[in-house]
Parts: C-alpha cells; sequence; structure tokens
C-alpha cells in the first residue's frame, strides 16, 4: 500500500469506486471521467507501477477477459479495446472500453449521472 496512490486507496477502500469486480489478487470499477459508457479500470491490488510489473500477469489479462465478457452480456458493445496508459496513476491498470461506434483511440470524456454509473457498475457487476 502506497499511502500517496489513489488506486491503492480505492483498493483498501479509503476513496469510493463504482466497483465491478473482485478477486483474490485484482480489483476492477468504473473510471471516474468515462470515454465510454462502462469504461472501466483493472488494477492488482498489490502496487506496481506498470502492467509488465505484475507477477500475475496471465491472470491480470484472463480477469480483463472475465470483465470483457461480462461487459458484451449487459451492455452489447460492437467491440472492446484496451490501454495501459499509466501516463497520470503509477499504479498499474488496463483501461478495458466497451465501445458502440467510438473509434477515436482515445474518445473524449462523457459526462455520466452518479446514478447511471451506479447502474452500470451494478449491470457488470451482476455478469462477471
Ligand atoms: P492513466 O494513468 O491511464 O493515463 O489515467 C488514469 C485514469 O484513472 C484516468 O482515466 C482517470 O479518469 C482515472 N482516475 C483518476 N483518478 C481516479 C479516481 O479517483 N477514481 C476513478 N474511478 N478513476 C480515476
Ligand atoms: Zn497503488
Amino acid at each position: 500500500m502506497e499511502k500517496d496512490c489513489i488506486f491503492c486507496r480505492i483498493v483498501h477502500r479509503e476513496i469510493p469506486a463504482y466497483k465491478i469486480y473482485e478477486d483474490g489478487l485484482f480489483f476492477g470499477f468504473l473510471d471516474i471521467n468515462p470515454r465510454v459508457v462502462g469504461h472501466s479500470l483493472l488494477i492488482p491490488k498489490k502496487h506496481y507501477q506498470w502492467v509488465y510489473e505484475v507477477p500475475e500477469f496471465k491472470q491480470f489479462w484472463a480477469a480483463a477477459l472475465t470483465i470483457t465478457r461480462a461487459m458484451q452480456k449487459t451492455l452489447s458493445p460492437t467491440f472492446v479495446t484496451y490501454v495501459t496508459h499509466g501516463l497520470e496513476v503509477s499504479h498499474a491498470h488496463i483501461h478495458i472500453l466497451p465501445r458502440k461506434h467510438e473509434r477515436e483511440f482515445v474518445p473524449a470524456p462523457i459526462t455520466i449521472p452518479k446514478k447511471k454509473m451506479e447502474e452500470i457498475a451494478r449491470l457488470i457487476g451482476s455478469a462477471v
């Protein structure tokens, strides 16, 4: 746990998040500044800076696939894309973007009301 890391604080429930997934190693939640409906982040519970430093690299991506399947069942995306930027938050994370017609590499942020965020999180979370 890095005390100044916002994602470590989310894992430890010090900061609220719209949770979609959790297992022994990983935690999934909606991005607070979504770029598509259902824009999610998957992180290791333990702090590593980069995705390629996560020892359970295969399980990390397997969990991303589990979330993708849940999105396919509940949000009917046309396709799903992944990015692992880490330019803003230095706690390894996979962005999971269930897309409809957004074809930009990084779509512009959209505004989703709190109630809808809760509903999206509940939908995805119910299908993992
Ligand atoms: P990156 O590090 O991949 O460039 O960007 C970090 C991502 O984390 C951004 O998409 C940003 O919206 C998201 N983010 C930053 N702080 C928080 C937070 O406190 N809660 C949630 N759910 N997402 C966050
Ligand atoms: Zn961290």
